[in-house]
Order: structure tokens, then sequence, then C-alpha cells
């Protein structure tokens, strides 16, 4: 049983996600990326819209 990489809940479903919602992919990526998100604001939104939700 896998654990969100963010909040730590225990993720429910596909056993190769590394979140439990999108909510802490989200918030992960933003604190992982924060510098590039205020330096380059568009290659950070294109980046997680694209990326699937894994
Ligand atoms: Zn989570």
């Amino acid at each position: 049983m896998r654990s969100c990489i963010d909040c730590g809940d225990v993720i429910v479903g596909r056993s190769d996600k590394k979140f439990c919602s999108g909510h802490c992919r989200s918030a992960f990526y933003y604190d992982k990326f924060e510098v590039i998100h205020l330096s380059h604001g568009q290659l950070y939104r294109s980046f997680i819209e694209t990326e699937e939700f894994c």
C-alpha cells in the first residue's frame, strides 16, 4: 500500500499513483517548482497541466 508523497494519506486506487488527489499533486509541484514558477510562469503552468495524474 502506498502513501501520498505530499500529505501521507493512503492512496486508494491505482497502485502507481504518487498522490491521493490532484490537489496534493498541485501542492507538491508548486512547492518543488516555486522558483521556476516565479521566473517561468508559463512554463510551469504547462508542465502542471500536461502532467498525467500519477
Ligand atoms: Zn495527499
